[in-house]
Order: structure tokens, then sequence, then C-alpha cells
């Protein structure tokens, strides 16, 4: 099948994952405390290195968006991520929610994020996705914390509403968010498909995962004929279906965790032959929003 095309040509949407462990996720943060993180089974490596054999498959390169806490234990990882051509981000530290932390906190975490990915790569992150999608309306200040730590561009907010995250009148397309001084932040916003008056979430993670292919499909063709680009991301523990299991009711009420784990990689295998797909940075200063 060939890629969506707009009148200027093919569509290039951002690829992006984001490299956490399966006991990382916000739906378990209840029962798994952060300091015991490490009597945890990690399967982050060997899930990483499948996502980016499956990237290898089909020629494309994508956004690692990397919580450090894993960087820290696992630096060969983030190496070999480079070193494949793929962009280095962070995902901060210790995957807690931006608006649960406070200014002081979250610039704590991220700062730790950039030294820890600078050690390794010899370069801070210029990408960031917050934990959970948690800039909303109650930690817009993140922005500001953002662009001291060094960040060229967000990827975080999603024009939609959940319990846990969305920002529902935010632009759905990427836009210079804040400045200061000569320094911009760009956001990239999760992607939605608008349809009336409301924005259906796309983005990918569980959306791809539990709903059939043929939605997101859709949804992504409506954005790119638009055209304009689709931002997807995954986790490394959604190819992993033989992963612990964990009872968890989230922090919804609910959790999607375990659900359809095992159509995931199809459903990968179709969404990179069916469109065109770069580092978020690369789609970004194809559309004048990063110098470089
Ligand atoms: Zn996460």
């Amino acid at each position: 099948m060939t890629p969506t095309t707009s009148a200027s040509g093919p569509v290039l949407n951002a690829f992006s994952v984001d490299v956490e462990d399966w006991f990382q996720v916000s739906d378990f943060e209840a029962q798994v405390r952060f300091d015991e993180w490490d009597r945890y089974e990690s399967r982050v490596v060997a899930n990483t290195r499948r996502v980016l054999s499956l990237l290898d498959e089909f020629g494309v390169k994508g956004t690692f968006f990397i919580l450090t806490w894993n960087a820290e234990r696992h630096p060969e990882l983030v190496e070999d991520i480079a070193a494949r051509g793929h962009e280095v981000a962070t995902h901060g530290y210790a995957h807690r929610l931006v608006y649960e932390q406070g200014r002081d906190l979250y610039r704590q975490d991220l700062e730790r994020s950039q030294e820890i990915l600078a050690r390794i790569t010899g370069r801070r992150a210029r990408g960031y996705r917050a934990p959970s999608f948690s800039v909303t309306a109650k930690s817009m200040w993140a922005l500001d914390v953002m662009l001291e730590c060094g960040i060229e561009y967000d990827s975080s907010i999603f024009p939609v509403q959940d319990s846990l995250y969305g920002v529902p009148g935010a632009l759905r397309f990427p836009f210079v968010i804040h400045s200061v001084g000569d320094r911009q932040l760009v956001e990239f916003p999760m992607t939605t498909a608008r349809v009336g008056q409301r924005n259906l979430p796309l983005g990918g993670g569980a959306y791809l995962r539990v709903l059939p292919y043929s939605y997101m499909r859709w949804g992504m063709r409506r954005v790119n004929r638009e055209g304009q680009s689709a931002v997807v991301y995954l986790h490394p523990w959604e190819i992993d279906p033989d992963h612990p299991r964990l009872r968890s009711r989230g922090k919804r009420g609910v959790s999607s965790h375990y659900i359809n784990l095992r159509a995931m990689e199809d459903k990968l295998r179709r969404l990179l032959s069916d469109f065109r797909f770069a580092p978020v940075s690369q789609v970004l200063k194809q559309r004048g929003f990063l110098a470089s």
C-alpha cells in the first residue's frame, strides 16, 4: 500500500517509543513503589531490541523517549539506539506525573535525566515526553522548566479529555507553545482525528492495541489528507505478551495494560508499511519548526 499523499506529496509522520519497563507504568504506580523497581523482572532491554529490529526491517528511524532510570542501568541500550541512527530523547527519570510533582521536583527529575543522557551520548536531549501525557492545564509551568533544561520540543499534550491527562482545547498540530528570550519550545501534540466538534485519540499505545487497526488507519489517513503529520507512540512492553501479570485497577479504576498484547506486533507491521515515518525532530524540521 502506498502512503497517504497530500497535495505536496507523501506525508512524513513521527514514530516514537517511550522506553520504559512493564512495571513502571502509571497504572501500577499504587502497588509498584519507585524504590522497589529493582525487585521486578526487567524486560526493557530485550523488548526495546525487538522494537529496534522491527524498525530495521521496515527501514524506519524513530525517536526513543527514554525513562532514564533505565538508561542508568543499561547505558549500552541507549548507545545502541543512537548508533542505529534513531533520535535519543527523554521521558524523564522516575515516571512521576508532572502535575503531581511541583516545579522544583520536576526540574530535578528532568535535569537528572538530561545529565544521564549527556553522559551516555555526549549530548542533552532536544525532545521530551511527559509520563502519561501529564502536561495539562494544572502543569503548564513545566514548559518553562523544559526550556531551562535545554528541551527544544515537547510531545506531551493530548488534545482530548481523559481522567489522567488531556488539554481538550489545545491545538492539534505542531506549534510554538512557549518562548523565553530567543529560546522557543515547540509542541507536537499527540495525534487526534477531528470529527464534528470532537477530537478522537489516535496516538498509538493503548489506542492502537485495544482498538481495531482500521480505526488507526482511518484516522491517520484523515490527518495526512489534511496535509498534517501524525505522531505515533508505543511502549516496548506492548509487544511482549508474556510479561508478568500484576493485578491493577489502574489510576482510572480500570486498566487496559494487558489487553490485546498479542495483536500489537502485527498492527505495528501494518502501520509501518502503510505510512511513512521519521524521528520527531526530523518531522519538525521538515515543517519549519526546528532549524536543524
Ligand atoms: Zn511512560
